[in-house]
């Protein structure tokens, strides 16, 4: 069960990793001599809390319309630049042709052999092959990609959520090199043409930078759910994955579940129900 928040201590987390400088700040508590982070407190009266952040997609509840609802509520909110947008030339006189290779991805559709290359077989069931996978950060628990980043913009916090400060990302793309997901986009041109309607409540971003899934920290510390969980018609399941009695946990005893490239060491903290 995800807690709610009692109280606020220690260590103050930069508010600007996850551009949230209207929110209230959120505190973190210290980790032990080996590293480990115990817990997590907000100052936020009914914040989501967890040990550790997971999530648990339902591949079986995961129909088209869905995969949609879930990928136009997340990039929407979070003001992802939409390449198919017509851009108003008279505010943005001197926008360049799209290259739709180059599209940012919060969440998105893949087939099986790219979501699961290590799991394709020959006599797969063929459902497999039509089912949408929605992919994204897998918010890993060895993470490549905060290891690669020379600033320290990626970095990932005691709850285990990898965030990203966009005001130090030099956009060297180090961390998507790392990434063996594919999960973080570079905005190679300035992605608010692209925006049909800016939401004030989330950050833009601006060519250069890398960007991917914060799990939604901002609503999680208003004690709210993540976008794509409230798209999912109860597809996707968040929790904390280190209390056995938590709705997460139990999904993950009752179902056969995968994760993305599990031989590569990374611990991805994303589940897919098979
Ligand atoms: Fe980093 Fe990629 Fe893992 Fe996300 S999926 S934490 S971007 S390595």
């Amino acid at each position: 069960m995800m807690k709610k928040s009692k109280r606020s201590f220690l260590k103050v987390a930069g508010i600007a990793a996850i551009g949230l400088g209207a929110f209230p700040a959120i505190h973190f508590a210290s980790s032990d001599s080996h590293g480990t982070a115990h817990a997590v407190k907000s100052p936020n009266e009914g914040a989501l809390l967890a040990h550790r952040w997971g999530m648990v997609i339902d591949t079986n509840k995961i129909t088209d319309e869905v995969a949609e609802n879930i990928v136009t509520a997340c990039h929407k909110a979070h003001n992802v630049p939409d390449f198919n947008f017509e851009v108003d030339e008279e505010k943005y006189p001197n926008t360049r042709p799209v290259n739709h290779k180059q599209e940012v991805k919060w969440i998105w559709e893949e087939g099986f052999h790219y979501a699961f290359p290590d799991k394709e077989d020959e006599f797969l069931a063929e459902r497999f092959h039509d089912l949408p996978f929605l992919v994204t950060c897998n918010h890993c628990k060895n993470a490549p990609c905060v290891k690669a980043c020379p600033t320290g913009a990626t970095f990932k916090r005691e709850d285990g959520i990898v965030l990203m400060d966009f005001h130090r990302c030099i956009g060297c793309r180090f961390c998507m090199a790392a990434c063996p997901y594919g999960s973080r986009s570079f905005n190679f041109r300035d992605p608010r043409p692209f925006i049909e309607e800016t939401d004030l409540k989330f950050p833009t971003r601006s060519k250069g930078v890398v960007e991917k899934c914060n799990l939604c920290a901002e609503r999680l510390t208003k004690g709210e759910q993540p976008h794509c969980v409230e798209a999912s018609e109860g597809a996707i399941v968040v929790g904390d994955l280190e209390d056995p009695e938590s709705e997460i946990r139990v999904l993950l005893n009752e179902h056969y579940t995968i994760r993305r490239k599990q031989s590569l060491g990374t611990e991805p903290s994303v589940y897919y129900i098979m």
